[in-house]
């Protein structure tokens, strides 16, 4: 079974997915967590910049990681067109895309209450306008041309309450 957990910044995706993965015994799998733990010093310094990874190297090493579990909740991978494109032809197939919404208010809110610098009200616009453009790439490649189930949960609540949404779907 692999599961493609999708949601924006600030969504809870991570937590989500990670939550179930523990709650089912499956491996999850996030690109994101990968490379920081990584030792290479470039890719600490790249992750630093918080530049996306090339897709070629990210998909081959997440590919690898995928390869070595029977069930897999994918975080953060594939993350742009082409690193959907390239799972297709390598010929993994997903068995659901989840996706967990929430809007921008919601998240907007959540995003300033975590309080990094970073964040702000407009860049946070930013991100989420972002995503939404690649959701809807990946959405298009492995959900309406692969078929693949697409499940959206509510993401509003408390992490319990939206868990047990999600459980009650898979
Ligand atoms: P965030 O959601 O804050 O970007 P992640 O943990 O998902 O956090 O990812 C951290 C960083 O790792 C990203 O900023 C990016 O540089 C890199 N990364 C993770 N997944 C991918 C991916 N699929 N493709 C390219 N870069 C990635």
């Amino acid at each position: 079974m692999i599961i493609l957990f999708l949601g924006a910044p600030g969504s809870g995706k991570s937590t989500q997915g990670e939550l179930l993965a523990n709650f089912k015994g499956w491996k999850w799998l996030s690109t994101g967590q990968m490379l920081r733990e990584s030792e290479e010093p470039w890719i600490q310094e790249k992750l630093k910049t918080g530049e996306l990874f090339d897709d070629d190297f990210i998909t081959e090493l997440a590919l690898k990681e995928i390869a070595k579990y029977e069930n897999v909740i994918l975080d953060g991978f594939p993350r742009t067109k082409r690193q959907a494109e390239m799972i297709v032809e390598a010929g993994v197939k997903l068995d659901k895309v989840v996706e967990i919404d929430v809007d921008a208010e919601e998240i907007t809110k959540r995003m300033l209450l975590r309080g990094r610098m970073e964040d702000n009200a407009e860049v946070i616009g930013k991100r989420i306008g972002i995503y939404e453009a690649t959701r809807d790439e990946i959405v298009e490649c492995l959900v309406e041309k692969e078929n693949t189930e697409y499940v959206k949960i509510d993401g509003k609540g408390t992490p319990e309450e939206v868990q047990m949404r999600v459980r009650e779907n898979i």
